[in-house]
């Protein structure tokens, strides 16, 4: 069945652990992590129009291109070159997921869009066959598409889920202005100069406190070896790491290459007092709450 307009909605995510092996030949690292999509939603409408063109409204619009290098348009290429669907197609993000955070923003539109066109056209392509198109268009989009908790090997892009009991309560810091991804693996890579690393390693007793569903466990295993080198960019996450553990976080991570912080708590409650706290401290720009896991990618209408 063909549609001529479709909803999508996509998650941001959080890095639980990010363990980064050392720089390759190629520039790149290998990387073990373990993604939560959290409740931070990006939705899209894609329709069916004479000419391609993006457009942007929400929470967040600064610093989304709405030309050729917007991921959306990646994507709406890559499925026509596979599955000879039309470029011709009109979307509309509305932005709940802060820019350049961390918080795979663009992955989360990039899957957002090839789930919206296969739905659009009724391609029917399976979960796998939609998430070998993710890898080309970043390392994070298969995890947008998958959702939940999942560990993520390679580049980040190779998913298998993982086990998680219970809901998390995340505050989020999100600053005013982003940080260059490829910026913070440099500074981590200056930072380790003349040290021995190692191969990336999944910690075990994460994935424990996951499956206990004990948030008070894994808000003692967050662990993201970018937060030193993010960190050393922009000192202020210091500040407000420091803040927010002292207003009784169980735990604070600066997410994926940062510069968003996100704060694990207990409950609802505490998410409340705590996003007052950030917001009365004068050191965050913006605060956001959430909560995860949640699913991935999915239809929210057509038409
Ligand atoms: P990640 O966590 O995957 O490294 P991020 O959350 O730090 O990503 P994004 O919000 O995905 O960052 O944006 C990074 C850059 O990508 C932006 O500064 C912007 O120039 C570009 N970009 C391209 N397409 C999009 C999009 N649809 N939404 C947001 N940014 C986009």
């Amino acid at each position: 069945m063909r549609y001529k307009s479709v909803e999508v909605q996509a998650p941001a995510k959080v890095n639980l652990q990010l363990s980064v092996g050392p720089k390759e030949a190629d520039g790149y690292h290998q990387v073990v992590t373990v993604f939560q999509a959290v409740s931070l939603m990006d939705v899209l409408k894609i329709s069916e129009s004479d000419q391609f063109a993006i457009s942007i409204k929400g929470d967040y619009t600064t610093g989304v291109p709405l030309d050729q290098s917007n991921l959306v348009f990646k994507a709406v290429q890559l499925m026509s070159e596979k599955f000879d669907t039309s470029t011709k197609l009109d979307v509309e993000i509305n932005k709940s997921i802060p820019v350049a955070g961390g918080m795979a923003g663009g992955s989360a539109d990039a899957a957002a869009t090839l789930l919206g066109i296969d739905q659009l056209y009724g391609l029917g392509l399976t979960k796998d066959e939609l998430g070998e198109v993710a890898r080309n268009l970043g390392s994070d989009v298969p995890f947008m598409l998958h959702g939940g908790t999942a560990v993520g090997r390679g580049h980040g892009d190779e998913i298998t889920p993982a086990l998680s009991r219970g809901t998390y309560h995340w505050v989020i810091a999100v600053s005013s202005s982003g940080l260059s991804t490829p910026a913070v693996y440099g500074e981590c890579d200056r930072l380790r100069t003349g040290l021995d690393i190692k191969a990336p390693s999944l910690n075990d007793e994460l994935l424990q406190s996951l499956l206990s569903g004990d948030s008070v466990r894994v808000g003692k295993s967050l662990n993201n070896d970018l937060q030193a080198a993010a960190c050393s960019l922009r000192p202020a996450l210091r500040l407000i790491l420091d803040t927010g553990n002292e207003y009784g976080a169980l735990g604070g991570i600066v997410s994926g290459s940062g510069p968003s912080v996100a704060f694990l708590v207990a409950d609802e409650d505490h998410s409340l007092d705590l996003a007052v706290a950030l917001t009365s401290s004068g050191v965050v720009g913006s605060v956001a709450r959430a909560q995860g896991p949640v699913p991935g990618a999915k239809v929210i209408s057509v038409n």
